[in-house]
């Protein structure tokens, strides 16, 4: 799934994240992280056995994975006006982009395939600023049910939600936090649920990520994931890179590729930046890690931004 969480020691934690300053413990599920994972955590980690690389428990666990995803983007809120048309436009050209680039042969290993496609992206107009799980499971199913995006009818079919610049997310359920004035956990997150027919809905949510959400969300720059020098398009490019890689490897949260120590795929690497040129355009990813060069390298090489060619897939056939 996809979220931060803030610390809450009644639940196993998947992942720790030390915040800065307060020491503040971030359980994370599979979202971005807005702190760079702790030094000591990836120590930690690097006990793992040897052979197996540095993130020897990120394995597969049996459940559905998304092969060559059919994305739906939907820009939930006010995207009116000239600048937020043009970044909904720009986002949407990210995600093809994204989709037909040697980023995918990255994620060919976990059996996502190779390419994919932006099949459609809407607009669902709303002036509900402040969204719960139970907001975002009613705009999907809403858009389900008047055919604005289709029924998941299968594995490939997934959803990205982008939210405008005034809306945040609490969300009790996957326990992410996003731009809230404070208590901040978040970034981005995935998660998923049944819709009324009975079909995994797979959705990742990726909001505004103004200034003042960065601000609100890390105490220091240097040590968040995302950074005011950033534009907001570099950070919105950054965070859905992460995002849908873990979407398509883990839709449903935690039966993909997924280790209780490592978290998911994303977040292994989370906060590693860099850039992806695709035809005319170059923009912001965030490196990904690849289990088939952890492994191979026996764990000197694990996040990484592309792959010449497909790297086969690491499912059991
Ligand atoms: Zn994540």
């Amino acid at each position: 799934m996809s979220k931060n969480i803030i610390e809450d020691k009644t639940q196993s934690p998947l992942k720790e994240q030390g915040a800065q300053k307060q020491e503040r413990k971030v359980m994370q599920i599979g979202g971005v992280a807005a702190q760079r994972r702790k030094r000591s955590v990836l120590q930690d980690l690097q006990t793992a056995a040897s052979g197996t690389g540095t993130f020897a428990d990120f394995i597969y666990n049996g459940g559905p994975v998304i092969n060559t995803p059919q994305v739906y983007a939907i820009f939930f809120g006010d995207w009116s006006s000239a600048s937020n048309q043009n970044r909904a436009t720009r986002l949407s050209q990210f995600i093809t982009d994204l989709l037909n680039s040697r980023y995918m042969n990255i994620l060919s290993q976990y059996g996502c395939g190779t390419t994919g496609t932006l099949a459609n992206s809407v607009f669902i107009a709303s002036s509900d600023h402040d969204l719960s799980a139970t907001d975002i499971k009613n705009i999907l199913q809403t858009a389900i049910n008047s055919n604005q995006i289709p029924e998941p009818t299968n594995h490939s079919i997934c959803y990205i939600i982008f939210l405008d610049d005034a809306t945040a997310v609490n969300d009790a359920e996957s326990r992410a936090i996003m731009c809230e004035p404070a208590s901040d956990n978040a970034f981005g997150f995935h998660y998923f649920f049944m819709t009324t027919a009975g079909n995994l809905c797979a959705y990742a949510v990726v909001p505004g990520l103004i200034d003042a959400c960065l601000k609100n969300t890390c105490s220091s720059d240097s040590r968040c994931s995302l950074h005011l020098a950033q534009t907001q398009e570099q950070r919105q490019t950054q965070v859905t890179s992460h995002e849908l890689a873990e979407m398509f490897s883990d839709p449903l949260f935690p039966t993909g590729w997924f280790g209780r120590r490592a978290d998911e795929n994303g977040d292994i690497c989370n906060g590693r930046s860099g850039t992806i040129t695709v035809g005319a355009n170059t923009w912001s990813v965030q490196l990904m890690y690849s289990k088939w060069h952890d492994m191979n390298t026996n764990g000197s090489s694990t996040c990484i931004l592309d792959n010449p060619t497909p790297l086969p897939s690491l499912l059991p056939a």
